[in-house]
């Protein structure tokens, strides 16, 4: 190994293979910086957990609206749900290419396995990603590299091939074997990383996709309570528990509140992109109220921006045969 071409930038999941990567690649003496690109369908805080039990400093970078713009028409489709991964991973490596100089690294890798999922990592679509990424020459993929052809990380003989490993397939057995071999402390179980990969989700996902609403804004609430599309501009989310009233009530900011007057219970929050109406209201406050255990068959509704609840409105709960067509999920 060339010693003054030892550092590579990681993509890092909190996956499994991510962490092993990166030890397998430390044990080897190559300095890797592992760098964890945030999405909001990404779980953050779980990937940062595992980097902090098992010792490993990542950098976190968010590449939320580069990746949103990418997911509205990804060139190589999506996956079984709203999965681009294709794309998604070719984007990463593009983003990962610019930050080599800033880190003084020299190539980059990842934790992909050769073909551990069907869509994204065979061979023809780890090529496929080399060309999104248009930077394909500087991955190394460690745990299959010596399955896969040569980049110039190897040809220039700052990455042994012989020291690479030949993984492939769905089983996680060899990466579990050296999870212990390693002093991996902890790993996630497969799968559930990524919300684009969730039925329920996506479906949320869809309708904002079909309305063009697909922002940061209307995003952030989209892995809570229950959603209603109330007319092609407007949405309403219903909190179902407590926990989710909580997690969501710090993040409100300019939306549109609606809660029982005299009674406890779910409170909604419509989000619209144009002006909301009175009558778009009343219409959410009686899909509310059908969602209250403890609320009369007519009630009041106030109402406000942001908890500051200033106007009331009475109405009556919504028939069931009513509700059905402004249901999401
Ligand atoms: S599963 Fe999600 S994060 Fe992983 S490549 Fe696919 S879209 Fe990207």
């Amino acid at each position: 190994m060339s010693l003054d071409k030892n550092r590579a930038l990681s993509l890092f999941s909190g996956g499994l293979d991510s962490i092993i990567v990166v030890k397998f690649m430390e044990s080897l003496g190559y300095e890797i910086i592992p760098v964890y690109f945030s999405t909001p369908f990404f779980h953050d805080q779980k990937a940062i957990e595992m980097a902090k039990v098992n010792d490993m400093k990542i950098e976190i970078i968010d590449i939320t609206d580069e990746h949103l713009e990418m997911l509205v028409k990804p060139k190589y489709g999506y996956g079984k749900y709203l999965n681009p991964c294709i794309d998604c991973h070719g984007l990463m490596f593009k983003i990962l290419h610019g930050y080599l100089d800033k880190y003084d690294a020299d190539f980059m890798i990842s934790g992909e396995v050769l073909q551990q999922r069907p869509m994204s990592q065979n061979k023809n679509a780890l090529a496929a990603v080399r060309k999104v990424s248009t930077v394909g020459d500087l991955i190394v993929r460690p745990l299959s590299q010596r399955l896969l052809p040569d980049t110039l990380p190897i040809r220039e003989g700052w990455v042994k091939k012989e020291e690479m490993l030949d993984i492939s397939g769905r089983s996680r057995s060899k990466q579990m074997q050296m999870a212990e071999e390693l002093g991996v402390k902890e790993y996630p179980n497969a799968g559930g990383g990524c919300l684009l990969t969730d039925n329920g989700y996506t479906k949320r996902l869809q309708d904002l996709l079909d309305h063009e609403m697909l922002n940061k804004v209307f995003i952030k609430f989209l892995a809570y309570g229950r959603h209603f599309r109330i007319d092609k501009d407007t949405k309403l989310l219903i909190t179902r528990t407590k926990a989710e009233s909580d997690t969501i009530s710090p993040l409100l900011k300019d939306e549109i509140i609606i809660k029982c007057k005299n009674v406890p219970g779910p409170f909604g929050v419509i989000q619209s992109s144009k002006e909301i109406t009175e009558e778009i209201i009343k219409l959410s406050a009686s899909i509310l109220i059908k969602y209250n255990s403890k609320a009369n068959d007519t009630d009041i509704v106030t109402w406000g921006k942001a908890f500051e609840l200033n106007n009331d409105i009475t109405v009556s709960k919504i028939e069931d045969n009513e509700l059905k067509p402004f249901k999401i999920n």
